[in-house]
């Protein structure tokens, strides 16, 4: 068995409680709108090219079969060597090997490995390899949307020790137009979540005019409170989510007008705590 990577943080402070070890997994079944890992959405390996030092020749493009899609072609017409293949496949054993290497400084620090996306549990076989391996090496986070069959994400449930859990739109038909994806699997391993002890906090992107209307922070408050959830992290916006596009040839389009300022942060954190929880914004 193999799994798909394309990013691996040594030591992030961002991905769970104290340091930890992030492995980034490709392939994504959600399209949100503002996604910033354009990379990680394919499950495919893709080449991307590097935008520091490019001469913009377009020797890249014109070698490719398909001027879409970079590929090796294009890696070797490069004169400056920047088209690099985006996805190594590892083992579960592999991937635990990097983390045994690091455990002692991890736990240390109070904090683990965290396994994201992507969507990691779009790979689930190998997720759940790398997270039964790791019992007992280190402290276990899934950062994840949610979007896996209920009784994947029960297993799930078994061997991870924290989640990290995105609600974006509590509104079905938004979601569908803004994700790509029905929400209900979502809403309904998130209930399963708060119903099994796992410790895990709840992320909440702001989308000006998409997630961060007063109507949608507002049902995610209550969906969260009605699941016993006391705290919720807001993550606002990030203006640089199309950077990323160029290098897969892609253009970086939002359905929303990104020009339009997030909610003010004392706005978001008041429509929280009427339902009696404490936002935080990062
Ligand atoms: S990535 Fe390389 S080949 Fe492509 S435009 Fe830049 S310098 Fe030219
Ligand atoms: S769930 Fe995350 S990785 Fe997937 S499309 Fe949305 S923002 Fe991108």
């Amino acid at each position: 068995m193999q799994g798909r990577i394309f990013s691996v943080e040594e030591f992030s402070t961002y991905d769970g409680p104290g340091i930890r070890m992030t492995f980034f997994l490709k392939g994504c079944p959600l399209r949100c709108s503002w996604c910033h890992n354009p990379e990680g959405q394919q499950f495919s390996t893709e080449w991307v090219r590097g935008q520091n030092g490019c001469l913009q020749c377009g020797a890249c493009v014109r070698a490719a079969a398909d001027p879409n899609r970079l590929d090796e072609n294009s890696a070797a017409a490069c004169p400056r060597r920047l088209v690099r293949p985006c996805g190594k496949d590892l083992t579960p054993e592999e991937l635990c090997a990097q983390v045994r290497k690091n455990a002692a400084i991890l736990n240390a620090s109070g904090g683990g490995v965290t396994f994201s996306g992507g969507e990691p549990t779009a790979q689930m076989p190998f997720l759940l390899a790398c997270l039964a391996s790791l019992r007992g090496v280190t402290h276990r986070a899934v950062q994840t949307a949610g979007y896996v069959d209920g009784a994947q994400f029960s297993a799930l449930l078994d061997v991870c020790d924290f989640f990290l859990y995105d609600l974006k739109l509590m509104d079905g038909a938004l979601h569908r137009r803004f994700c790509g994806v029905d929400n209900a699997p979502i809403l309904e391993n998130y209930r399963r979540l708060a119903a099994s002890g796992v410790p895990f906090i709840t992320r909440v992107p702001l989308i000006p005019t998409v997630t961060d209307t007063r109507e949608n922070l507002a049902a995610i408050a209550r969906f969260a409170a009605q699941n016993g959830v006391r705290d919720v992290e807001l993550l606002p916006y990030n203006r640089m989510a199309g950077g990323k596009y160029a290098g897969l040839l892609r253009r970086y389009a939002p359905d929303f007008d990104e020009t339009v300022p997030v909610r003010p942060k004392a706005e978001c954190l008041e429509i929280f705590s009427a339902c009696g929880l404490r936002a935080t914004v990062l």
